[in-house]
């Protein structure tokens, strides 16, 4: 994204911080996801933990998409802002009996469960309600998704899924619980993934357990590989929209798939990074011993990935008229010292009252802000 002098003016008169959303790169974003996906019938699901800013939930469901959602709020949510129900998938590692009962009583397409001891509940609770629930299944494949360490999921010491090694007393159990139908196999290997190698290794892992599967007499409807994949964070003008095409060509070489089974996906970084930058004012420069201070009027409540994660973003100074740059260490006014954006960052020359834009901000940060020291919620505004 790259801003004209008009939007920069504009911006002077919008409240700060604020997130801003180009809506014409979310919508050629969704063009390419959606005929990438039709080229091999791919079912996607937009993961809507990343942004559930309601005008872009709308924006993507009027694509026809389906949700993926990782709450009960979230499902809530997502049919209420334009999802069909019957593309809905509930995930997370521990439902709540309010959450799967929302998600029963408004007819989701399926639950992916990471434990029997939740599909036992599911089933419980189907059966009060008179109603049969799917049932994907999301196994941990034991694969390194050479990302973040702390968005990393796939690893067998992860938290997440059922070990590859319980698959068949699993697959039994839940086979015989009677208000539980098992649709699938679910995997969702991490985020960020900009290193396809990964999504190769999920491809073999999922063949072979297809085979193992066969081997008890099953074979499932669903084969549901996730989210993950990554965007450019240091180039976002240049690679404004993700290469989902080069990853589901990838996909359909090296995953095998039967006759009447369905290949789904949950994206949702991927979709709506690159749309969405946090714009905040420079309150002060500070000169310290070692480092000047751009202090600005954002903080880790309005983005928090890189004090969370140590996140990278690309940082402009949108309204400096200064010919040389100074290097600034960029951080916010709250009262933690993780509360930095960046470390010795080359910027324009900085003074108060200075615009900086953080790129690549529309996944993971609006939707992750928080009130902590009793501060405002970032404002919103949109490119029309
Ligand atoms: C977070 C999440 C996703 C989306 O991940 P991205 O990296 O944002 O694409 C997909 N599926 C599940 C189960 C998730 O938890």
């Amino acid at each position: 994204m790259n801003f004209t002098g008009k939007e920069i003016e504009k911006f002077g008169s919008f409240s700060t911080p604020f997130y801003y959303y180009n809506l014409d790169l979310l919508k050629k974003t969704l063009e390419v996801l959606k005929a990438a996906s039709l080229k091999y019938g791919y079912k996607i699901h937009y993961a809507v933990k990343a942004n559930a800013n309601e005008r872009i939930l709308r924006l993507i469901s009027s694509y026809g998409f389906g949700a993926d959602c990782v709450s009960g709020n979230e499902v809530s949510k997502a049919v209420e802002c334009g999802f069909d129900a019957s593309k809905v998938v509930f995930a997370g590692v521990g439902k709540s009996d309010k959450e799967i009962l929302t998600a029963l009583r408004l007819g989701i397409f399926c639950f992916n469960s990471e434990s029997v001891q939740e599909v036992e509940v599911i089933n419980s609770l189907a059966k009060a309600e008179n109603k049969t629930a799917s049932v994907a299944l999301r196994l941990n494949p034991g694969i390194d998704a050479h990302t973040n360490q702390k968005i990393n999921t796939g690893l067998a010491d992860s938290k997440f899924g059922i070990p590859f090694t319980k698959l068949k007393e699993t697959v039994e159990f839940v086979k015989g619980l009677s208000n539980i139908k098992l649709i699938g196999i679910h995997y969702h290997i991490g985020s960020q993934i900009l290193d396809f190698e990964p999504y190769k290794l999920l491809c073999e892992r999922s063949n072979e357990i297809q085979a193992e599967l066969e081997k008890l007499g099953l074979q499932l409807p669903v084969i549901n590989l996730g989210g993950g994949l990554g965007i450019d964070y240091n180039k976002p003008e240049k690679n404004s929209v993700p290469e989902f095409e080069k990853l589901l060509d990838l996909i359909h070489k090296d995953l095998k798939v039967k006759e009447g089974q369905e290949v789904h996906f949950e994206f949702g970084r991927s979709v709506v990074a690159q749309c969405g930058v946090l714009v905040s004012k420079v309150l002060y420069v500070k000169q310290g011993d070692t480092s000047d201070f751009a202090i600005l009027d954002a903080g880790f409540t309005d983005l928090i990935r890189p004090a969370l994660y140590g996140a990278y973003h690309k940082i402009e100074n949108l309204t400096s008229t200064a010919d040389e740059n100074g290097v600034y260490d960029v951080v916010g006014p709250i009262c933690e010292s993780t509360d930095v954006f960046a470390k010795s960052r080359s910027l324009k020359k900085t003074s108060r009252g200075d615009l900086l834009a953080f790129y690549s901000a529309g996944a993971y940060g609006e939707i992750m802000a928080s009130q902590y020291n009793l501060r405002d919620l970032p404002h919103v505004y949109f490119s029309e």
